[in-house]
């Protein structure tokens, strides 16, 4: 029977080094991704190629229909959802907080959160004991930002983050009794196409992060395979900094 691990915004960076970790540990993985669908076929067939199953689906996590239809699909490939990775994330061009607009706060608050809020909702549906489900476990991708509020580039991004770390912990406290673990992962600057949609130059950063380096996806997803593994039976609720000292 299929093991699925669910992953947002599985196509590329962060996302797509945690499908290959996944395949790797054993399970089977869907793929989400919002448009470059060339991206997520290349992808699942290198997961395929780990002896794994991989499914594409192109939904946007903002968006409650397509959210639905997403999962639907899945229960249509057969076998069982054991983990969801809420990785799907943007950010926006570095603004201060005058020359931000109301249309950038409720994209970044759509994406960001409500799809975080949505794509838990129809997991825990499915993996919840009291619900007929067997268990699982949901990674929610944050950022440290949450705890620095990234004055001056994108404070508005950072409260998304802020936003997820206080869902994680609420979700890690409601759903535990049925079987689901949840828990956050905070990645510092890490090596991946995000930074261009912000304008700003990632490595320049380097030398103020006390490991002197940027990060690398696939270091991102060893955290967040290990969360979802059963070797993180006790951790629930945890936010774990991934982020060379930040
Ligand atoms: P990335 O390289 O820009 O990849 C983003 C992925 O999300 C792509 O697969 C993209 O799909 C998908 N996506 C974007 N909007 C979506 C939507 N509305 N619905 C569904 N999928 C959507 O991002 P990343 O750097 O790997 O970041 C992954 C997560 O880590 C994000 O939540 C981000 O905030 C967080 N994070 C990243 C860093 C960093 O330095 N990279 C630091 C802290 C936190 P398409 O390719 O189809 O567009």
């Amino acid at each position: 029977m299929s093991t699925w691990i669910l992953i947002t915004g599985g196509s590329r960076g962060i996302g797509a080094a945690t499908a290959l970790r996944c395949a790797a540990a054993g399970w089977d993985v869907a793929i989400n991704y919002a448009r470059d669908g060339a991206a997520a076929d290349a992808l699942a067939a290198r997961v395929q190629a780990l002896g794994r199953r991989a499914l594409c689906l192109q939904a946007d996590v903002a968006d409650p229909a397509q959210v639905a239809a997403l999962f639907e699909r899945l229960d249509a490939a057969g076998g069982r959802l054991v983990g969801l990775v809420n990785n799907a994330g943007i950010v926006a061009p570095a603004a201060r907080l005058q020359d931000m607009d109301m249309a950038r706060w409720r994209r970044l608050f759509d994406v960001n959160v409500l799809g975080t809020l949505l794509c838990c909702q129809q997991a825990a549906r499915r993996m919840s004991r009291a619900q007929g489900g067997a268990g699982g476990a949901i990674v929610n991708l944050s950022s440290r930002a949450a705890e620095f509020g990234s004055a001056g580039i994108y404070v508005d991004y950072a409260a998304t983050k802020g936003a997820v770390d206080t869902l994680t912990k609420g979700l890690a406290r409601e759903l535990i009794a049925e079987g689901i673990r949840v828990n956050g992962v905070r990645p510092g600057i890490i090596e991946t196409d995000i930074h261009a949609a912000s304008g700003l130059d990632a490595a320049a950063a380097a030398d103020t992060i006390p490991i002197q380096r940027l990060g690398r996806a696939e270091e991102v997803a060893e955290a967040i395979v290990w969360l979802l593994s059963d070797a993180a039976s006790y951790t629930v609720g945890a936010l774990l900094d991934v982020a060379g000292g930040r």
